[in-house]
């Protein structure tokens, strides 16, 4: 399967100036110019646990297995520059499997301008696995990272969180030209993707930068889909709930300085929202601050990997 798998392959993995050589040989080959630094991520993706086969479909699979990727690259506010896409296929329809994957993958790959050096393929009698890793390169502007948060800064998402698993989970757009640009006209202190579940991942900003945040549940972005699954527009405290703890939103998690984040409100900068959601604060923890300004303690509730 695996010949006849990569011939099929090599058909469709078009000539990229950044691919020396790719798929086919003992490994692949980047030219990468005068990069400031690669940034390398890697996601595992595996049947059953982050995804049921027969629901999702291959095709699905496959694009998100590079999305995922593309969004720890937009943490890092990195351009991407190629990835490397190992399966273990099912032993029965693995070939066409392989394929449905790619068919999902590829154009995402050609949207974000990176090219598919290479990888490999098994059979086994498990489930499948998709494992994606992905290059990329920091720009003149830096990178950024989880522990640059200073007490003051105010809190910014982007777009609307919560009720993934409606369909966002497979369908979301990694937002890597957004964190680009943010990071090229702002000071951004500290950034990362939301995978887990905002209060959890920002309970994560907060660890690594040794403070705490508050968070004004009234300022939190509920999407659509986290009032659907909360049962209306009438249950808004169990769709901010889910908001606040549903995993897969893939939007970014930002601090700035109070002053730059009132420019960058002003500005609007992004076809998407941009909201302040809260404060850096130096007392350890997450809290909620409601309407009338009363703190209760917030577990950072979210997905935890087993
Ligand atoms: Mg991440």
């Amino acid at each position: 399967m695996e010949a006849e798998f990569i011939q099929w392959l090599r058909e469709r993995l078009p000539a990229h100036p950044r691919l020396l050589l790719g798929a086919g040989d003992d490994a692949a080959i980047l030219s990468v110019g005068q990069s400031q630094g690669f940034v390398i991520t890697s996601d595992l993706l595996s049947e059953g646990v982050h995804f049921v086969f027969d629901s999702a479909g291959a095709s699905r699979v496959g694009r998100k297995a590079l999305a995922v990727n593309l969004s720890d690259l937009a943490a890092m506010a990195a351009r991407p520059l190629a990835a490397v896409v190992s399966l273990l296929l099912p032993q029965h329809d693995g070939l066409r499997i392989a394929q449905e994957l790619y068919e999902g993958l590829l154009p995402l790959a050609f949207e974000y301008d990176l090219t598919v050096a290479g990888g490999d393929t098994n059979c086994w009698r498990g489930p499948l696995v998709v494992s994606v890793t992905a290059v990329g390169e920091t720009t003149a502007s830096g990178f950024l990272r989880r522990s640059g948060a200073e007490v003051g800064d105010a809190i910014l998402v982007t777009g609307t969180l919560g009720g993934s698993i409606l369909g966002r989970q497979f369908e979301f757009e990694p937002r890597v030209a957004e964190a680009l640009l943010l990071n090229e006209r702002y000071t951004i202190h500290a950034a990362m993707d939301i995978s887990d579940g905002l209060a959890l991942d920002l309970s994560r900003i907060c660890l690594a930068s040794g403070v705490g945040a508050e968070i004004e549940t009234a300022s939190v972005p509920v999407s659509e889909a986290a009032y659907n699954l909360a049962g209306g527009r009438d249950f808004h405290r169990e769709a901010l709930l889910h908001a606040l703890g549903d995993g897969e939103d893939f939007e970014l998690l930002m601090t700035l300085a109070d002053a730059e984040a009132e420019r960058l409100l002003r500005d609007q900068p992004l076809e998407i929202p941009l909201k302040r959601i809260g404060l850096i604060v130096s007392r350890p923890g997450l809290w909620e601050v409601d309407a009338a300004g009363n703190r209760i303690h917030l577990e950072p509730r979210g997905y935890v990997h087993q």
